[in-house]
């Protein structure tokens, strides 16, 4: 495969950056789509020509910006957790009737978040990513999608104090990721970076 080719992708705008996974075998979600809500967001509420008018300076710096990731699934390869804001895919995978005890979920499942019991399978939601990789082992059609979206992270940085990203919607429809950019761009827009006014509860 031509290296060149590979994830991730990369959308720059002058005072915002968002990378989002290719979308490989393993997503729940189409990124292109979520990237593409996320940006109609931002020029919803004219985000970078306000931010440019806060920081009014001709070159704003690296940790100025507003660092954006999405990812097909919760393998996160586009390190969503140490961004301001990001998407991750979702599936939620419920159980139905006409178990065949055949495993193939129990073997797929890379958490052990699965049992067999009397009555067919027994997720662990505690620990379920809602990968959606059991959904696709089960050929009999037993596991089904009961819901579809993106986990909604913000407030992940690294640098002089580091933090992982919180939860601000475990399974976010299309809408609920665009109120959510918004939300957290006029925080940014507001108060900076976004990382430290969650961080500090303000
Ligand atoms: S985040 Fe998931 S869907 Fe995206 S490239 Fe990584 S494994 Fe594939
Ligand atoms: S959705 Fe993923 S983590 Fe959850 S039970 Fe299925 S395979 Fe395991
Ligand atoms: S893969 Fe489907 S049929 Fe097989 S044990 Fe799991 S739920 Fe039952």
């Amino acid at each position: 495969m031509d290296k060149r080719a590979m994830p991730p992708f990369a959308v720059c705008g002058s005072l915002f950056q968002l990378v989002r996974c290719r979308g490989c075998h393993n997503t729940v979600i189409d990124p292109a789509d979520v990237a593409k809500t996320i940006i109609d967001a931002l020029e919803s509420v004219e985000f970078e020509k306000r931010l440019a008018a806060r920081l009014n300076k001709p070159r704003p710096l690296h940790h100025e910006l507003m660092h954006l990731a999405i990812a097909g699934c919760p393998n996160g390869c586009t390190q969503p957790q140490i961004k301001d804001f990001a998407a991750v895919g979702q599936v939620v995978v419920d159980a139905g009737p006409g178990c065949t005890r055949c495993g193939a979920c129990v073997k797929a499942c890379p958490d052990d978040c699965i049992s067999l019991g009397g009555d067919g399978p027994v997720l662990d939601r505690d620990l379920c990513l809602n990968c959606g990789l059991c959904l696709k082992a089960c050929l009999e059609g037993v596991l089904t999608a009961a819901g579809r979206g993106c986990r909604v992270l913000a407030g992940g940085k690294l640098g002089r104090r580091p933090r992982l990203a919180a939860t601000m919607v475990p399974v976010a429809s299309r809408e609920q990721v665009a109120d959510s950019v918004r939300e957290c761009a006029e925080l940014f827009l507001a108060r900076g970076r976004l990382a430290y006014c969650l961080r500090t509860g303000e």
